[in-house]
Order: structure tokens, then C-alpha cells, then sequence
């Protein structure tokens, strides 16, 4: 049967950078959505930057941009930093839009008519130099229990004290610096406390699963005893000035986040819909056969599994199939620390020019399913990463397809083929239960498993061995057909967590010409292709330079959380960026294909008088000889060179020289500077002869 799923994850804030706390949560959902996508069936993965708010304003004003400027460019930024983790949304949106627009006031006018709209005069802080009212984080003062100077509205950072801005000391706006004034303002109030919402939320969170299971104990007690109403109603309005919707018949008054967030989820959906012209109410009305997920950090649960089904049931649309929180990200144990360089963004990691599968899949293997918290463990992270993937898993063609194609013309022979194909079907049966629990840890396990299975077939039948002895050519065609269908199974059941390596096993070793099916588990593969290097590991130098990235940017040690902060290190994090560009000065192929790079034999070299740095060489390039003066005489004694083959830009054009006339260049390696390390002239592999072309 056909599965129509609708698949969400929390918008990210337009106020700062993608990290990789964030991903944790982007790519849960991104493998979950590519496994229900592979066993066929009709799956939409939407999400959107949740652009409005008093930071975003403030920011914008700072920067001396319009809040749509500054909301364009970060959306730039997401949609780059996501794809480069391969999260592969269907729609990635704005909550600035028309069509989140109609839905909030859609919902606003439903709710208002069901009598589940309230006004209510309250005191809030308000700042008479900015002439707005202040959020609570952008009030600060001396905090009411310990007395340390410097603290937000809402908490402190040195006793962890939670109070109301009201109860600060010397409170001062960090907006303007002004002292605040309390000052009454109509905030308009969503009544959750409302015995029609009690009931609902009683029987819809009880029913059907929706929760897990430590969630749900979380709702019952939220909801306190039957009986009781433990619910409070949420504050749906803000003041202007603030960049957001206006909340129509009420001006001066916006829609607060709980009103418009959220229903960017909609709003995403719906310019989904308008491009491929599905029915929106197919969806999202009230009798919708679909299913529809929300993955959220458990730190939004309140508002996901209380609010917003409430907000939906009496709006007149349908409510989530089932809500799925998971647990915060910590790195090396601890929560992720700016002056430690363990707050790392997304873009710093693919700057370092780390894989994204890498993180893709040690987080894959970290995620059960339940609200833990998952830890990267650095030195972990290296390990396993080089271990299960490359030490097991990759090791199998790279060991096993050489033989295949070099004794066999690539093609696969089992004598016993029926079985093999069973027991794939039987593993992804097992390995699909564990995707769709989102128990990605046990996925992996089974699937690693496979791997050792394989890995232990191969140790005893040393195919190296046999392949030396030419009696033992049958042996050797089936441990190795054996050991690239065990291969084949692992890149299938592994699709979902690297989506990128499987497409080229694909298409590269496995000549189809599509990404695998999780049906492709009941064929057996009949050829491979030549083996191409497929993963590099993971190097100890390269964590340790990301952590160093991740400091650098943030050398003033003022308050992470204020958007002074946040632009800050954005700036930073963008000059960085500019920095790596010059790897982005890309050239085509037919720029490159104009160097015409050649293997030449030193037929001889020579000291040149009175040069201090150049060898005189003669290259032999099969047939043709050349001259060419080198500047490697600081790194070579010419008796040595002579015989050995390198590498030369043939077609480069003569230059003359106070010796002599040079008439090409040969390629070494060395830093910048051409000292330091020293100079490596490079050679070819054995086998390559004077004249081949290099390309
Ligand atoms: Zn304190």
C-alpha cells in the first residue's frame, strides 16, 4: 500500500547560522523522509526560516538593511548550508509569505469566532528612548537571587535562577540602555485553558500513539489529573514596531511566533502544492487520509503537542498523525561551547572541507527515537567513521571488484543464488522496521552486521591468495561475487544515511542508471565496473583544525545569546567564508583539458653553471625529447633523477631562458613558499610510460 506522507521539521530562526546542534534534527528527518521515499511511497518533506520577530528587526536596523534583506540573505545561507548536508527538503519556504499570511488569518478568524480569541490589558517592560516593548531578553539588570550584574529578563546565566523581568535589579534596556518603564498594553490570548481544549487535548494525546511514551508522561502531567486544568492560554499578540503580520482588525497588533511560526508548515505546503498541483486539503483538511509528521526538539514539545493541535482541531483542520521530539546535541559531553570551538557551524564543517556523510552517519547511528540527548564524541567520531565505514564497509569493493573485473570482465557468477537474495530480503525487512521507528542506531547495528559477515567471508577465503594460484579461479569468481552482493545489500539498506556514495555505487560499480530501490534488495547484481575510490577517512588534523575554526570566529568572550552577539559572529563566520573562496574560483573542464599533461622519462639531468637553483633536464616523452630548466636543484642531486618518470605540461609555451631555451615544466609538489618543506616532484604509478597523456 501507497503512503501519503507529509513530513516536517522545526523551522530554524533567520537570526543566525546553521550548527550542528541544528542538524541533528534536519538530518533524523532527511533519512527518515529518503527511507519512506525508497520503499515507494508518496512522502513531502517541507520546512521553511521562521523570519518574523523583534530580534530580526533589531538586526536588520543594526546591519542598516530592511528585515526582508536581512531574512533573504539568511535564507541563502540555510538553503546552502542544508543542501551541502544533503537534507533534501521538497519545499524550503519563508514564514514571510502570502500564503502563511492566509493561514494565520485564517486560523486567527476561525479561532476568534469559536469564542478562543481573549483580549487582556498586561504590564510589560517598555523602553521610552526606543518607544517599544522590550522581550524579555532583550531586558537585563542584576539578578534577583545571586545579584550578578549583567543577566536576562528571564534567567540567569551564573546562579540559573528563573524569575520575571519585573524582579530585576536595576534593570536597563540592552536595546538602548535606557531604564524600562512598566506600561499596560491589549495583548490578545489564545484559550488554551478552555474546556473545550482540555477535553480535546485529553483524548488526542492519549489515543493512537501520537506521542513517545516519555512525552506522553510529560502531556499527562502538563494536563494534571482529570479534573483538574493545569493549562494556561498563550499570548498570541505583540506591540509594534515588530516585523511580522499584522493581526487583521487589530492594529498595532502582530502575530506573535505561536500564531505564525508554526503555520509555515501550511504556508510551505501550500507553494509546494501551487507548483505541483496537488490539493492542499488533501492534506490538511479535516477528513485527510494522509499521514502527518512533525520532528521537533523536545525543548518545543509544550507547544507542538498542546498548542498547536489545539489551534488546528478548532480551526477546522486536520491535527499531526504523530509528533517526534528528540534530544539536544552535545559535544564531548558537554553542551556546546562557543570559547571551546564545539559550537561549530554548518558551513565551518564543509569549509574544513569535512564529509557531510560523515556526520550523517555517525548521527544515524547516535539516534534511537526516544528524547536522549546524543553526544559527538570527537575521537569517537574518527573512529567510527573510519572504521564502520571505510575499515567495513567500503573495504569490501575496494578489496573484492578489482578481482572481478581484472579476472572475470566484471561479471558476477553464484552458485547458489536463491538464498542470497532470501537473506537480503529478510535483512532489509529487519533494517526497515528499525527506519521506520526512527531506531537508526539499531538500523545501523543490523546493517554493520552484514558488514562483519561479509568482512569474515573474505578473511577465509583470501581471494589475494587465491588469485595468485590460476587453479583456484572458480573459488576466487565466488567469494568475490559473494562479497559485492553483500556490498550491493549494504549500499542499499544504507541509501538513506548517504544518499550521495550509494548514488555513485549506483551508477558507478553497479552501472544502473538510477539511485537504488529498497526493491533492488530481492535482485542480485550480474556485473560491476572497474572500482573507483570511493571515501577518504577521517583524520585526527582535520577535527582538531574545525574546532580551531570554530574559536577563531568568536575571539570576543561578550554574552552569546544577544543578537549583538549573533551578528557578530555571523560577520565573522561570513569573512571566513570569503577567505575559503579561492577554492571557488572554479575553471570548467575545457580550461582544464588545455593543459596537455604528459608522463616524461629523465633521460638526463645536469647541474647548469651558475645557476643556483635550476637542473638542466632532458624528458624523453616516448619519441620526442625536450629541455627544460627546473628550479628543484635545492631538493634533488641530479644522478638520482635520471631514469625516474614524472609528470610534465607539455604544451606549455617555450620560454628563453638565460641558459638556454626551456621548453616545458615538470609538476612538484611543496607549501606555498616553495622552501619550508621542501619540493616532491611527482611520479606516476609502475606501468605508466613516456608520452601518455595525463587527464
Ligand atoms: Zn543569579
Amino acid at each position: 500500500m501507497t503512503r501519503k506522507i507529509l513530513v516536517t521539521s522545526a523551522l530554524p530562526y533567520a537570526n543566525g547560522a546553521i550548527h550542528l546542534g541544528h542538524l541533528v534534527e534536519y538530518i533524523q528527518t532527511d533519512i527518515w523522509v529518503r527511507f519512506q521515499k525508497m520503499r515507494g511511497h508518496e512522502c513531502h518533506y517541507v520546512c521553511a526560516d521562521d523570519t518574523h520577530g523583534t530580534p530580526i528587526m533589531l538586526r536588520a536596523e543594526k546591519e542598516g538593511i530592511a528585515p526582508e534583506d536581512l531574512i533573504a540573505r539568511v535564507h541563502k545561507e540555510h538553503t546552502r548550508d542544508f543542501a551541502g548536508f544533503l537534507v533534501a527538503f521538497d519545499n524550503y519556504y519563508s514564514t514571510h509569505s502570502d500564503e502563511t499570511r492566509f493561514y494565520s488569518e485564517d486560523i486567527y478568524k476561525k479561532l476568534h469566532a469559536a469564542g478562543l480569541i481573549e483580549v487582556r490589558s498586561i504590564e510589560q517592560f517598555y523602553d521610552p528612548k526606543k518607544q517599544m516593548f522590550l522581550p524579555d531578553r532583550f531586558i537585563k539588570g542584576e539578578c534577583p537571587k545571586c545579584g550578578a550584574k549583567d543577566q536576562y529578563g528571564d534567567s540567569c546565566e551564573v546562579c540559573g535562577a528563573a524569575y520575571a523581568p519585573t524582579e530585576l535589579k536595576n534593570p536597563y534596556s540592552a536595546v538602548s540602555g535606557a531604564t524600562p518603564e512598566l506600561k499596560s498594553s491589549d495583548h490578545y490570548f489564545f484559550k488554551l485553558s478552555d474546556p473545550r481544549c482540555q477535553a480535546f487535548l485529553r483524548q488526542w494525546t492519549q489515543g493512537g500513539e501520537r506521542l513517545q511514551s516519555e512525552a506522553s508522561n510529560k502531556l499527562q502531567e502538563w494536563l494534571g489529573h482529570p479534573g483538574e486544568n493545569k493549562l494556561t492560554d498563550w499570548d498570541i499578540s505583540r506591540d509594534a514596531p515588530y516585523f511580522g503580520f499584522e493581526i487583521p482588525g487589530a492594529p498595532g497588533k502582530y502575530f506573535y511566533v505561536w500564531l505564525d511560526a508554526p503555520i509555515g508548515y501550511m504556508g510551505s505546503f501550500k507553494n509546494l502544492c501551487a507548483r505541483t498541483g496537488m490539493n492542499f486539503d488533501d492534506w490538511w483538511g479535516k477528513d485527510s487520509a494522509a499521514e502527518l509528521y512533525h520532528f521537533i526538539g523536545k525543548d518545543i514539545l509544550y507547544f507542538h503537542a498542546l498548542f498547536w493541535p489545539a489551534e488546528l482541531e478548532h480551526a477546522g483542520y486536520r491535527t499531526p498523525t504523530k509528533v517526534f521530539a528528540h534530544g539536544f546535541l552535545t559535544v564531548d559531553g558537554a553542551k556546546m561551547s562557543k570559547s571551546r570551538g564545539t559550537f561549530i557551524t554548518a558551513a565551518s564543517y564543509l569549509n574544513e572541507g569535512l564529509n557531510p556523510e560523515w556526520l550523517r552517519y555517525y548521527y544515524a547511528a547516535k539516534l534511537n527515537g526516544t528524547l536522549e540527548d546524543i553526544d559527538l564524541s570527537l575521537a569517537d567520531f574518527v573512529a567510527r567513521v573510519n572504521s564502520d565505514l571505510v575499515g567495513k564497509y567500503i573495504n569490501i569493493a575496494s578489496r573484492c571488484a578489482g578481482f572481478l573485473t581484472k579476472f572475470f570482465d566484471g561479471t558476477l557468477a553464484f552458485a547458489d543464488a536463491k538464498p542470497l537474495a532470501d537473506g537480503a530480503v529478510a535483512s532489509g525487512q529487519l533494517v526497515a522496521e528499525s527506519f521506520e521507528a526512527r531506531d537508526f542506531s539499531r538500523a545501523l547495528r543490523d546493517i554493520m552486521a552484514i558488514a562483519d559477515r561479509t568482512n569474515g567471508e573474505i578473511a577465509v577465503a583470501a581471494p589475494w591468495t587465491l588469485a595468485k594460484d590460476e587453479t583456484q579461479r572458480a573459488a576466487l569468481h565466488d567469494i568475490c561475487s559473494r562479497a559485492l552482493h553483500g556490498f550491493y545489500v549494504l549500499s542499499i539498506l544504507l541509501r538513506p544515511v548517504l544518499p550521495a556514495l550509494t548514488a555513485r555505487v549506483a551508477r558507478e560499480l553497479f552501472g544502473l542508471e538510477r539511485d537504488f530501490a529498497w526493491s533492488d534488495l530481492a535482485a542480485l547484481p550480474t556485473r560491476v565496473n572497474a572500482y573507483r575510490h570511493l571515501m577518504q577517512r577521517v583524520e585526527a588534523q582535520q577535527i582538531d583544525a574545525l574546532v580551531a575554526a570554530n574559536k577563531e570566529s568568536l575571539a570576543p568572550a561578550a554574552d552569546a545569546h544577544s543578537p549583538q552577539r549573533h551578528a557578530e559572529h555571523q560577520q565573522q563566520a561570513e569573512a571566513k567564508m570569503q577567505q575559503k573562496s579561492e577554492w571557488e574560483n572554479f575553471i570548467s573542464i575545457d580550461d582544464f583539458a588545455k593543459v596537455d599533461l604528459r608522463i616524461a622519462r629523465i633521460a638526463n639531468a645536469e647541474h647548469v653553471d651558475g645557476a643556483a637553483k635550476l637542473l638542466k633536464l632532458t624528458l624523453d616523452l616516448g619519441g620526442e625529447t625536450r629541455t627544460v630548466f627546473a628550479g628543484i636543484k635545492s631538493a634533488y642531486d641530479p644522478a638520482t633523477l635520471v631514469g625516474r618518470l614524472t609528470v610534465m605540461v607539455a604544451n606549455l609555451a617555450p620560454r628563453k631562458m638565460k641558459f638556454g631555451m626551456s621548453e616545458g615544466m615538470v609538476l612538484a609538489a611543496s607549501d606555498a613558499e616553495g622552501k619550508t618543506a621542501g619540493l616532491f616532484l611527482l611520479s606516476p604509478d609502475s606501468g605508466a610510460a613516456p608520452g601518455m597523456q595525463v587527464k
